[in-house]
């Protein structure tokens, strides 16, 4: 699944498209999570792209009149491809050939932005205003933004019985923890997954947001160096697998003390960590 920081690689490798004026929308099959409205073409064409942006997992352009808001869902990709029309020819067609599941081109005067969605759980849509977006309010703060500091996260979590790691997992009280990143930044703050919320103390939850940052900022950094793979549109960010501490590790010896990695379901999700470590 896309989650925040290849989202956030994502954003940073279409930047190119700001500046650039959206010059047809070919859908090829509309059924995403939410059915692509008929008149998407029609909303887009003739408008210029002046700004992208993230917010959580969603990806957000701002045209010169309304925004294109996109979510990848459970294995939604984007790929640019590198499209010059020539001004001799009357065929325009892409010259990457379309693959099964490419749902999607948005088309500009020298690149096609391209959707491919197998499961399609994911989301194309246009508003002409983000205020009163339903998919956007409710949304807690960023977790690179300073809004999401010790003090923020230790007032959240005041008479919460859930456990912490599903609680930092709640879009709602900070948006973008996917299930890797938050075992990882509890297996750094030395903290057990199944922890009551209202039992973790400050000195524990100013550890805690220091160590989602740094999984985060580390997982985006480790993600942009695969940029450049990523705009030749083989579609894979090869980013963080590397790097896990317990993800993922069941039965292998922790790093830091050899105790074997649990495993444990918590709220649907797997959760990993060092039952010696993490108290
Ligand atoms: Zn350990």
């Amino acid at each position: 699944m896309p989650e925040l920081p290849e989202v956030e690689t994502i954003k940073r490798g279409i930047s190119d498209l700001t500046g650039q004026t959206i010059q047809q929308t070919i859908v090829r099959n509309p059924k995403l999570r939410y059915k692509i409205s008929p008149t998407l073409n029609q909303e887009l064409i003739g408008k210029k792209i002046l700004k992208i942006s993230r917010r959580a997992k969603y990806l957000i352009l701002e045209l010169s009149h309304g925004f294109l808001i996109i979510h990848l869902g459970m294995s939604g990709s984007l790929k640019l491809i590198n499209h010059q029309i020539n001004p001799d020819s009357n065929d325009n067609t892409p010259s990457a050939p379309i693959q099964k599941h490419d749902h999607v081109d948005i088309c500009f005067n020298s690149a096609i932005l391209r959707y491919n969605d197998p499961r399609r759980f994911g989301m194309i849509m246009y508003v002409d205003t983000l205020e009163n977006c339903t998919l956007l309010t409710h949304l807690g703060p960023e977790p690179l933004d300073d809004k999401f500091s010790a003090n923020y996260l230790i007032k959240r979590l005041i008479n919460r019985k859930s456990t912490i790691k599903q609680l930092v997992m709640d879009n709602q009280i900070v948006v973008g923890v996917g299930n890797i990143y938050a075992c990882e930044a509890l297996f750094l703050a030395k903290i057990a997954p199944t922890r009551s919320g209202s039992n973790i103390t400050k000195t524990e939850a100013a550890l805690l947001v220091n160590t989602i940052k740094q999984v985060l900022t580390n997982a985006i950094m480790l993600g942009g160096s695969s940029l450049r793979d990523y705009k030749h549109a083989d579609g894979n960010l090869g980013y963080f697998q590397n790097v896990h501490n317990v993800y993922a590790k069941t039965g292998q010896q922790c790093k830091v003390c050899n105790t074997v990695i649990k495993e444990q379901r918590l709220g649907q999700r797997n959760s990993f960590y060092c039952p010696s470590c993490q108290t």
